[in-house]
């Protein structure tokens, strides 16, 4: 059988569909690279937004005007709330709720007998970089957040078992990954799971602190990064990981609002000193610590005040980053029918935060001119009429550095030269070759830590 996989949305969404191709490739089905030579197109959705399920219905539109034979399957978010309108879509042969994702090849290879001939040798390898693999290790959550529709499609909090996650990330080291992300709907929440039944006694004593600590001691992974984190799941334990040589030094929490009051409409369980004090607290733990924040503008309610106050919080906290979402009603979630604020002022709120974003990321980039960072390089990129390599700092920041040689997969020292909003341009170290491997004596990835 032929698969296209396809996702959009978070990466918790890639992280699925990434093991999904890996399952089908060890089922004996070819992956392909596009819908046209595929017999089933599969497409993990997502309806965060009104804009992002917008966006799935013209991928899934678009799978079928590309091959109009191709069998359609709809994974994930919009076909978990939205499945009557997905069903009804063009060419769309399967909807499967979010449960049921995990069973999907044994649907599509109920029809099927894979006693073809074995896939060709040059057959595309299953989903994902060869740099960074995203790994689910939770999903669902037991929070509700007003306008999060997240936590209705993906149902409540579930733990990945430990021992699953190790072997999928020592299975992933060994094919020369060198980074690994942790992603979920929550993690903050792994090991807490709570279902009908009462706690599962495999989680306990499990924690995303213990979670993350067990990775660092048992598996040699270069490095090791965490996908967005609540912030009131970001614990005392799970801060004093931090410094360690192959635990990124970014941490992304989702803020939301600057202002105490629109947080309480939100139902979010943190308030701006709560979140200031973790701020704080993660900085004083590793150099340069990236501390990056979604926010959210334009829901209901949120006076000009309260816009004020997000932006001054974002510019006394200076963030590295800041991910702006206008707020977006879900049908489903408790802050659906309430009063909207005008669109053309959530439009100018959002503008207003995007660019103070890339001041902040700016800001952020400078510090790192004349400094030596560690990067783990990905791509080749043309760079003024020469050769040359982009990779990712373990603070995400963005680095492009001339290079003639092939540095992909590689973790070299760069220094710094000059910074803008999107990154940092720099040139190679010659290569004294530390990588954050346990035998790097501590926090080498940086020039700072030898003064
Ligand atoms: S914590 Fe809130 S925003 Fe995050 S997934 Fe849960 S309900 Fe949604």
């Amino acid at each position: 059988m032929k698969l296209y996989l396809t996702s959009l949305g978070c990466r918790l969404n890639q992280a699925e569909i990434e093991a999904l191709s890996r399952r089908a490739v060890a089922l004996g089905c070819q992956l392909v690279e596009t819908p046209t030579q595929a017999d089933w197109a599969v497409i993990n959705t997502c309806t965060v937004t009104h804009v992002a399920a917008r966006k799935s219905r013209q991928a899934i539109r678009r799978l079928r005007r590309e091959n109009p034979t191709v069998r359609v399957a709809v994974i994930g978010c919009y076909g978990e709330m939205s499945r009557g309108e997905a069903r009804a879509l063009t060419g769309v042969d399967l909807v499967l709720p979010n449960v049921e994702k995990e069973r999907l090849l044994d649907h599509l290879l109920a029809e099927v007998s894979l006693s073809g001939p074995a896939p060709p040798e040059n057959a595309p390898a299953p989903l994902g970089r060869r740099t960074r693999a995203f790994i689910k290790v939770q999903d669902g959550c037991d929070n509700r957040c007003a306008y999060c529709i997240v936590t209705v499609a993906r149902g409540p909090s579930r733990s990945r078992l430990p021992d699953e996650i190790l072997a999928e990330i020592a299975e992933r080291q060994s094919e020369g990954v060198q980074e690994v992300v942790l992603t979920g709907v929550n993690i903050g929440a792994y090991g807490r799971d709570h279902p009908e039944s009462g706690p599962l006694p495999v989680y306990e004593g499990w924690s995303l602190a213990r979670l993350v600590r067990e990775i660092l001691e048992r598996i040699d992974i270069a490095r090791l990064r965490l996908s967005s984190i609540e912030p009131w799941d970001l614990t005392e334990e799970l801060i004093a990981l931090w410094p360690h040589t192959r635990l990124c030094r970014q941490v992304h929490l989702p803020l939301q609002s600057g202002s105490d009051a629109v947080l309480r409409r939100m139902a979010r369980p943190i308030r701006v000193a709560g979140f200031r004090d973790l701020v704080g607290a993660l900085r004083g733990r590793a150099h340069e610590m990236a501390v990056s924040a979604d926010l959210i503008v334009g829901f209901p309610g949120e006076s000009d005040t309260d816009f004020q106050e997000t932006v001054r919080v974002a510019q006394e906290l200076g963030l590295a980053r800041l991910h702006v979402f206008r707020y977006s009603p879900r049908e489903g979630t408790p802050a659906a029918g309430w009063e909207p604020v005008p669109p053309s002022v959530a439009r100018q709120r959002s503008e207003r935060l995007i660019a103070l974003g890339e001041e902040l990321a700016l800001a952020y980039h400078r510090r790192f001119v004349g400094e030596t960072v560690e990067v783990l390089f990905e791509t080749a990129i043309e760079l003024e009429g020469t050769w040359g390599w982009s990779g990712l700092t373990d603070h995400y920041v963005r680095v492009w550095a001339p290079y003639d040689d092939n540095l992909h997969n590689r973790l070299r020292r760069v220094r710094g030269l000059a910074a803008d909003a999107q990154g940092l341009r720099g040139e190679i170290v010659p290569e004294a070759g530390l990588r954050g491997s346990k035998a790097a004596p501590p926090d080498a990835r940086d020039s700072h830590a030898q003064a």
